[in-house]
């Protein structure tokens, strides 16, 4: 189950002299015998002895003394053993104190599942040692793993529940990430929060804002990757987290739509959650588009004389909250800009009537490479808003027209005549005239792309041979 690489950085610690042990998700994802995608170590030795240790294999990955080793592509997180400080400031210790020992650092760490540890050790040292036991015998090093855990972290593993290590309300207030980190692992994982722990959350919900908007992201990326992500949402909701994390969207679950003439059966903040529910893409930005694609409509929510509720330019103004919250979460800048046009050109309509013209502007605002993306947002909103079909069939069609249109000529230079052409039939030589003749056939053809077409082309430049006449 731990592979050779692993067993092989664990013996160079040992070897060294150092204590070594498998922390944090991998050992829950060992004990529920799940593959293992991502390795945590702790160990006694300090950051600049890991980097000899594991001298150009290793970079250190932050301030806080976290050094990753690489192994074929992928990268083990080696941490030196900690002790809790006090957070000043909610963020993070002002300085980083090693801890003495495991049992030390594991104390420090946010939930008893999380606090669990496969220590390496001699075969038959963890024997019968309070709740320590030999588990894991390795294959290709003399040595076994003993299960540590201080916390009872495996009966809440078993039980499915997350529960601070120690009490909650002293655990979120040294570091307020941990208020979201529960509630992602509550939903990545299929666990509940345990009641103390829930209580605390919403009691504490409001120190998420001290956070940086980076780390908040790392994790509510992670809720909006997950299967249930709308049940995260929620859950956020509920905890009073999302009030600071994505107010824009919170405000939304008290905006009703329910209206005559109108299909929507859900509050906005209901549907953009249903939304990403339904949402069949895989993409975190695009999902994350999906949930928030209606939020402008909190802003301009309106009611007609006749009781009819409207939300003009909801889309202009949700584009611009889109941006607001790219630059709170310090997106990069593709990400951001692909957030914006999902969310500023959802309000697309699909007609059967539309012209080639119509579509290709919808291409430019939309960004040829978004296209199929915003097909996977509209989907979303339209089950999302308790429609049966995922698609009409005039979305359908309007799919096959942009196929249809992404092929044909975008500019003069596809016309199927050129300017020899028009210097031939009109009489003409090179100049500013060649290329106005051309555009005026380019408009033409825009608009029906039927008329791209040599013989039809030739016989329209000759009709300005006869307008020129005219005009002598
Ligand atoms: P994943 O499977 O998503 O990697 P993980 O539990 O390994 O989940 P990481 O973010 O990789 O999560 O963190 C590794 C370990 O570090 C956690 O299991 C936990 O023990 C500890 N940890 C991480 N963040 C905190 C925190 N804010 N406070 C206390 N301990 C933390
Ligand atoms: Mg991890």
């Amino acid at each position: 189950m731990i592979d050779k690489k692993i067993e092989a950085i664990l013996n160079k610690f040992e070897v060294a002299h150092f204590e070594v042990a498998v922390v944090g998700g991998a050992v829950r994802d060992i004990l529920q015998k799940k593959d293992v995608s991502d390795w945590d170590l702790a160990t006694s030795a300090k950051p600049e002895e890991i980097l000899k240790l594991f001298a150009n294999k290793s970079f250190y990955n932050n301030r806080f003394g976290t050094v990753g080793i690489k192994v074929d592509g992928e990268v083990v997180e080696v941490t030196t053993y900690r002790k809790e400080q006090r957070y000043k400031d909610w963020r993070h210790p002002d300085v980083v104190v090693w801890g003495k020992s495991l049992d030390e650092d594991l104390a420090r760490r946010d939930f008893t599942i999380n606090a669990i540890a496969l220590k390496l050790g001699a075969r038959g040292q963890g024997s019968g040692v309070g709740k320590k036991q030999d588990i894991y015998t390795l294959v290709s090093i003399p040595n076994t793993l003993i299960l540590v855990d201080p916390f009872d972290g495996q009966k809440d593993l078993k039980d499915k529940i997350i529960r601070t290590v120690g009490d909650p309300n002293k655990r979120f207030a040294e570091d307020a990430l941990r208020l979201i980190r529960a509630v992602r692992l509550a939903i990545t994982l299929g666990f509940e929060i345990e009641k103390n722990t829930r209580l605390a959350i919403i009691k504490n919900a409001k120190l998420i804002a001290k956070i940086s908007g980076e780390r908040v992201r790392d994790e509510l990326f992670k809720i909006i990757d997950a299967e249930n992500a709308y049940v995260g949402i929620l859950l956020l909701c509920e905890t009073g987290l999302l009030t600071h994390i994505l107010p824009e969207l919170d405000i939304c679950f008290d905006v009703q739509q329910k209206s005559p003439k109108r299909h929507h059966i859900f509050d906005v903040g209901t549907h953009c959650v249903m939304s990403l529910k339904f949402c069949p893409s895989k993409k975190t930005i695009v999902r994350f588009a999906t949930l928030l694609h209606d939020i402008g409509k909190a802003k301009v929510a309106n009611v007609t004389e006749d009781g009819i509720r409207t939300f003009y330019n909801h889309e202009v103004v949700g584009g611009k909250q889109a941006l607001v919250i790219s630059t709170r979460f310090n997106f990069s800048k593709t990400a951001r800009e692909k957030l914006f046009r999902l969310v500023r050109w959802h309000q697309f309509s699909v007609n059967e009537n539309q012209t080639d013209k119509a579509l290709r502007r919808f291409i430019r605002n939309v960004g040829l490479e978004n296209v199929s993306d915003m097909m996977d947002l509209r989907v979303g909103d339209r089950l999302g808003g308790g429609l049966q079909q995922p698609e009409s069939w005039r979305l359908k069609l309007f799919r096959k027209r942009l196929r249809e249109v992404m092929v044909k000529p975008f500019t003069v230079a596809d016309l199927k005549v050129d300017g020899h052409d028009v210097m031939k039939i009109l009489g003409l030589g090179p100049g500013p005239k060649v290329g106005e003749v051309l555009k005026s056939l380019f408009e033409e053809v825009a608009d029906d792309a039927n008329k791209n077409n040599r013989e039809y082309l030739l016989r329209r430049i000759s009709q300005y041979k006869q307008l020129k006449r005219n005009s002598i």
